[in-house]
């Protein structure tokens, strides 16, 4: 089953870190606790806190809820905690999510995108993707291959 998370609104950076993998993964408001373990449950989504409460809730310490207490006030530590914690893949799906609305990202052709990005980006690129909701066009250009790396300088420790 694929895996797929509901985070903290404090542990953002985590967040984008899990898209850019492309591990689907929402925010959850901190002020309705309840909210997001239904939301967790019904979703089969882990939860990643760092609310120390939420580990003590029966539904998580009875195993039918999967949640993981973030230590670090870091986010490379977080994300690293996490990777190791659950064995995910860092090239898992990499460019298929969108960084700001975990929205599955659409294939466009260059000539789709032709009027949408900056001309010498037109240019040196040609594999594109579309967020349907906030119409955001993604390349794969060097800021993503500087993410990838990152990512796995990050893994590798
Ligand atoms: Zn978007």
């Amino acid at each position: 089953m694929e895996t797929k998370f509901i985070v903290d609104n404090n542990v953002g950076k985590l967040a984008k870190w899990l898209r850019i993998m492309g591990y689907d993964t929402i925010f959850f408001n901190a002020e309705n606790d309840s909210k997001m373990i239904a939301t967790a449950l019904a979703e089969g989504r882990v939860i990643l806190t760092r609310d120390t409460q939420i580990m003590k809730r029966r539904v998580v310490t009875s195993g039918q809820l999967k949640a993981i207490l973030i230590k670090s006030d870091e986010p490379e530590q977080q994300t690293r905690q996490v990777i190791a914690t659950l064995n995910l893949d860092c090239r898992y799906k990499p460019f298929t999510i969108c960084l700001e609305c975990n929205e599955p990202l659409l294939e466009r052709t260059q000539q789709q995108v032709k009027d949408l990005v900056p001309p010498y980006v037109f240019q040196t690129q040609n594999q594109y993707v579309e967020c349907p909701a906030c119409h955001r066009i993604y390349w794969r250009g060097t800021h993503w291959q500087a993410m990838t790396r990152k990512l796995e300088k990050l893994i590798k420790g």
